[in-house]
């Protein structure tokens, strides 16, 4: 490997890492500072990401991979070890010094760190917790730490990163285990369950010593989450939302991120040549939403998909499950449990809050529900209010062109 200077690798190390999904600044719009007149604030550059706390604050992350060399052959990873790419690695001491002078700098908060499989498993591994030990027992950081974890390494080394990190994650990579034993052959489904296990095991342990003895280790406090890639096989949305809702389940996951996958350079022949609809993408983590917040129960997310097994592209899922199941509505404003508001086309968990706050002092008008929502010809259809009621509207043939807006590709994280 050719001798980079710090910056040569921090840009290669921190590129490589930006097909990690694991905030949303990875999403945005490429805008170049360069050109006829010079500009700040390119999107173009990698390196900084934002994630949540677990208070909710939007935090900045130095997001790097420790290298992008790998002993392993993923077919859909542009690391993977027959891929052409230009390769990197840090030391961990240099990505400590990296991560104190981002800090120091008031550029980050945190860190998220990531890293190709050199040597073998465990060495990586030890790499990886020599970084998170280094920053928070030689140098007392107190900032939020993100690590990767190698699932087929020594689990006392998991372990150790989870006592130093706030989050811990192992990608599970594809939804179905015929597409990992396909692009991810030397990945196994049971040494990825059995590492989220651990973890999920060990959270609980430390979670329960914590309530007992203030002086309890903590362990990963920032819970556990995973990266899905959609659209590298032939998984449809239904399969992918059974696969999450089983993680979040079995798992206790925080969160499950979806990547949709995108061609490169020099791909493997087995891989299709387009990347999926950012749309697909967009729609997935709006089904997520409907699981962990809007009362939704998996099963109830894939009947709001098509006869392939797609949720609709031109339509959100709460919509397509509001247009299959008619006989659901419409809802009284007045009257309706929280859980029947939740699932009316329109209003999301503010507005719902706002009605069912406002209706015990004063009985609710068409008008006061259209303050609440973006278009209420969207929802109106579906609700009834003291001065409205939609009468044939719900059961007619043409709804769904009648309130659903044009197809548009939409940027997932567009402002
Ligand atoms: S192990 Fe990770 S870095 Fe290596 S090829 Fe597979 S996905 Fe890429």
């Amino acid at each position: 490997m050719a001798q980079l200077d710090t910056r040569e690798k921090l840009a290669i190390l921190a590129d490589a890492a930006k097909y990690d999904a694991s905030c949303a600044s990875s999403g945005t719009a490429k805008r170049s500072s360069a050109g006829e007149t010079s500009g700040i604030g390119s999107t173009e550059g990698m390196g900084i990401c934002h994630a949540y706390a677990p208070d909710g604050r939007c935090i900045s992350l130095l997001k790097i991979l420790l290298t992008n060399s790998c002993i392993f052959d993923c077919h859909y990873c542009i690391n993977r070890k027959s891929s052409n790419v230009r390769r990197a690695r840090f030391t961990a001491e240099e990505v400590v010094n990296l991560t104190l002078a981002f800090y120091r700098r008031n550029y980050i908060e945190g860190l998220f760190l990531s890293s190709g499989i050199i040597r073998s498993s465990n060495y990586t591994m030890e790499q990886i917790v020599e970084v998170a030990r280094s920053l928070r027992e030689d140098h007392g950081f107190r900032g939020y730490i993100h690590l990767k974890t190698i699932p087929d390494a020594d689990p006392e080394l998991i372990h150790q990163a989870g006592l130093h990190a706030d989050r811990i994650s192992i990608n599970v990579e594809l939804p179905t285990e015929q597409g990992l034993k396909r692009l991810a052959p030397e990945k196994s489904v049971e040494g990825i369950a059995g590492a989220m296990g651990d973890i999920k095991a060990a959270i609980e342990d430390k979670t329960d010593a914590k309530r007992r003895f203030k002086s309890a280790p903590r362990f990963a406090p920032a819970g556990q989450s995973t990266q899905m890639i959609v659209g590298a096989d032939s998984a449809n949305d239904g399969e992918i939302v059974t696969r999450a809702s089983g993680l979040y389940d079995r798992f206790k996951l925080r969160r499950v991120y979806y990547s949709a996958f995108s061609p490169i350079p020099d791909a493997s022949a087995i891989l299709p040549l387009q990347r999926p609809p950012l749309m697909r993408e967009h729609r997935l983590y709006q089904s997520d939403w409907l699981m962990r917040f809007y009362g939704f129960a998996p099963k109830e997310v894939v009947a709001a998909t098509g006869a392939d097994g797609m949720l609709p592209l031109d339509i959100d899922p709460k919509m397509a499950w509001a247009l299959k199941f008619r006989e659901n509505f419409p809802v009284d404003v007045n009257r309706a449990s929280k859980e029947m508001l939740l699932r009316v086309p329109g209003l999301g968990i503010k507005a719902v809050n706002a009605i069912l706050l406002s209706r015990r002092w004063r009985t609710l008008r068409l008008d006061d529900i259209a303050r609440l929502t973006v278009s209420v010809a969207r929802l109106r259809p579906f609700i009834t209010a003291a001065d409205w009621t939609p009468g044939g509207l719900i059961d007619r043939v043409d709804l769904k062109a009648r309130i659903a807006p044009p197809a548009k590709q939409m940027e997932l994280f567009a402002a």
